[in-house]
């Protein structure tokens, strides 16, 4: 989707398969989106329609594929809507990308597309897909309405289907604080979004970016963004939900470059470290629910790999749990590895 690309670079990722990839993101953008969805800036009614240049696209796919000839590799389609390109040129990119990959012993595409796309899709046995990364912003058809979203919480459902029935692994990007929505909604969501079972989800706070109608709806303060706090309060609610059910988390939070964050970014719950707030936010509640269960505890002694969780960003949970449970308290690195010995002695 438009608004939610994520890093560029090779990325490994897990998913419930315990199986990790490399990952080539390729970005199909410039074009602009036949939808209108109000937090995203790719529709545009400008008539100018840039199409990915093919040749380039399959060069840098035919390179990376041969770089990693011998690990299981994915090339990761992001970026708008690819219902919106030509259909012509949608079938090429990924026939070509198709052939390629046929070519490696272990190499598939994943894209990021809409339900319904999925949907007028109806199947995509030999398109070379295999893992689809659905758009779903909310399971809530007042705010799907609201966000000029067009497609309903009962198209997701038929999407999943389809992905299920291909035995395609799916991942769904749901985003919070939007228009209409509150963190019951979130909670919400995240319950209807298990029951669909999906192998993994992202988790996008919504921001208010240049160019899109949320922007010109804060401007005439119809909509207000989360705060940073209200945002990772709710996704760490949410990702406990998620791994409660064994539904992995492959990212919360937007990631956008430092040097196009002033250009593109006017409002919202942004933090380029997002996802360790979040995972903060829950080692915070982990030691709390500790402390209540036995305050008399004067030394909490975490596991060494995620000790900076556990202190919090700027010591805010050690801060946070000192001032409840006394000054006394400290967090301690379990010192598994002597030579390696680590100790936040806060
Ligand atoms: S479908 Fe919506 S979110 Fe996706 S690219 Fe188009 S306008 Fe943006």
């Amino acid at each position: 989707m438009g608004s939610g690309e994520p890093d560029s670079g090779i990325i490994i990722m897990e998913t419930r398969q315990k199986r990790a990839f490399k990952i080539l993101p390729v970005f199909l953008s410039g074009y602009s989106c036949r939808f209108g969805c109000v937090y995203c800036n790719a529709s545009g009614t400008s008539g100018e329609i840039k199409v990915p240049n093919v040749r380039d696209l399959e060069r840098k796919v035919r390179n990376f594929l041969s770089e990693h000839s011998n690990s299981p590799v994915e090339i990761a389609l992001y970026g708008n809507d690819p219902s919106s390109l030509e259909p012509t040129i949608w079938q090429e990119i990924l026939l070509n990308i198709t052939s390629y990959c046929n070519e490696h012993p272990d190499a598939g595409i994943r894209v990021s597309v809409r339900p319904d796309t999925i949907v007028e899709m109806g199947s995509l046995a030999n398109t070379g897909i295999r893992v689809v990364e659905l758009g779903v912003p909310s399971m809530d058809p007042h705010v799907l309405k609201k966000i000029c979203r067009e497609h309903t919480p009962d198209t997701v459902e038929a999407a999943v289907k389809i992905l299920k029935r291909e035995k395609i692994t799916t991942g769904i990007q749901t985003m919070l604080g939007l228009p209409e929505a509150d963190a019951l909604e979130a909670m919400t969501t995240a319950v209807s979004i298990i029951g669909l079972a999906p192998d993994f989800v992202r988790i996008h706070p919504t921001l208010v970016l240049k160019a899109t109608a949320l922007e010109r709806m804060f401007v005439e303060r119809e909509y207000t963004p989360w705060t940073l706090e209200q945002a990772v309060v709710v996704s760490a609610d949410c990702v406990v939900q998620y791994r409660s059910a064994g539904i992995p988390v492959a990212r919360c939070g937007f990631h956008i470059p430092e040097d196009l964050r002033e250009d593109v970014l006017v409002a919202g719950p942004y933090h380029p470290a997002f996802g360790s707030l979040v995972n903060s936010e829950i080692r915070y509640r982990e030691l709390r629910t500790k402390l209540l269960e036995n305050p008399t505890i004067r030394v909490l002694t975490v596991p060494d790999e995620f000790i900076s969780d556990y202190v919090g960003h700027g010591r805010s949970n050690i801060h946070r749990l000192r001032r409840e449970f006394g000054h006394d308290l400290v967090i301690t690195a379990e010192k598994k590895h002597p030579a390696k010995g680590c100790s936040a002695g806060c």
